[in-house]
């Protein structure tokens, strides 16, 4: 039976409909995915299980960058109020409450305070939304302490163009697979990796998504392997299809909402 990881965005609102709105969409897919079969597990889940055959179809999900919006309701100015990701999850749990019992998620957020802030003040208004303070990282470990939601990195500064300058030795903005050093994966991955563990108090999960889904053999093969497993144990790409079971645990597959389904029906044909 396959596995399959999908990706959300809390800040894609930019209109009130599925396929401009991950919160809209989430909302939606938790009921299709349920009723076509599917079973909601833990990234950690797929992640310990790999290689190994499956029961039943196992989708996990993944929110990413860490706007607030992951877990807190919002009211958008045009588009009303949003339902934070974890709410719906909650809504969907008191609605059909032996439908999903490991219903979970799992946020991969930006370590770097200044990053995030530049984030917020840049947003691209065709893609995100991002209003002020909506990149904090007050909400991590209450989100932890739920139960539902996993806290796993996602760079120290997303080597975003945003920023007046990223941390890497040729400022390589907007391009991860540029990061072929160990002292510039030192700088966007480990030290993303203890900054979490700090905020959290330990209780980050070892995971790590590329940004913009770039990677390249140096981190997949070499770096990420060595870190060991407490740092991390597993890594996701955006590469658009369910995972298959030779995947390098250093390069699992993900389905981005937005970019590659844009319809409920699409997400299933994705899935297969
Ligand atoms: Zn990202």
């Amino acid at each position: 039976m396959p596995r399959a990881i999908l990706a959300y965005h809390s800040h894609h609102v930019v209109g009130a409909g599925y396929e401009a709105n991950d919160h809209v969409a989430l909302a939606r897919d938790l009921e299709v995915l349920t009723d076509a079969g599917w079973r909601i597990v833990p990234l950690a889940g797929i992640v310990r299980a790999h290689g190994e055959g499956a029961r039943e179809r196992q989708v996990a999900l993944t929110f990413d960058d860490g706007p607030v919006y992951d877990v807190e309701d919002v009211d958008h100015p045009r588009f009303g109020t949003q339902r934070g990701f974890l709410n719906t999850m909650r809504a969907f749990a008191a609605r059909r409450p032996d439908a999903q019992p490991a219903l979970h998620a799992t946020s991969f957020v930006i370590a770097s305070p200044e990053a995030r802030l530049a984030m917020e003040a840049h947003a691209d208004p065709r893609y995100t939304w991002l209003a002020p303070g909506s990149m904090g990282e007050a909400w991590w470990s209450p989100a932890i302490d739920t139960g539902m939601i996993a806290i796993a990195n996602h760079s120290w500064d997303h080597l975003h163009p945003a920023l007046p300058a990223v941390r890497h030795s040729r400022d390589a903005r907007g391009d991860f697979a540029q990061v072929t050093s160990v002292a510039d994966a030192d700088a966007q991955i480990r030290d993303a990796a203890a900054y979490l563990a700090r905020a959290t108090a330990g209780r980050a999960a070892p995971y790590f998504a590329y940004p913009y889904g770039h990677h390249n053999a140096f981190l997949a093969r070499d770096y990420l392997p060595a870190l060991g497993e407490a740092v991390c144990a597993a890594a996701f790409t955006c590469e658009p299809r369910p995972v298959a079971p030779d995947d390098s645990r250093f390069l699992l597959p993900r389905l981005v909402c937005g970019a590659d389904w844009r319809s409920p029906d699409e997400l299933l044909a994705r899935l297969g």
